[in-house]
């Protein structure tokens, strides 16, 4: 039971991961990329480094 909710964590993890991975393509596709969702700026190149589907800066990540 334990190593079965651990899968699903797991699985859901992932799941999210390419949601975020598959919005960050579209935003790609529609020249929205590296921008903040939230508030428009430029995602600074080292947030996006450190995570390349990240849709809003550092400030509004929080
Ligand atoms: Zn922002």
């Amino acid at each position: 039971m334990q190593v079965q909710a651990m899968a699903r964590a797991e699985e859901d993890r992932r799941q999210h991961r390419m949601r975020l991975i598959s919005a960050a393509l579209s935003r790609l596709d529609e020249g929205e990329y590296g921008y903040c969702m939230t508030c428009g700026i430029d995602i600074p190149v080292k947030r996006l480094e450190v995570d390349a589907a990240a849709a809003q800066c550092v400030v509004c990540a929080k």
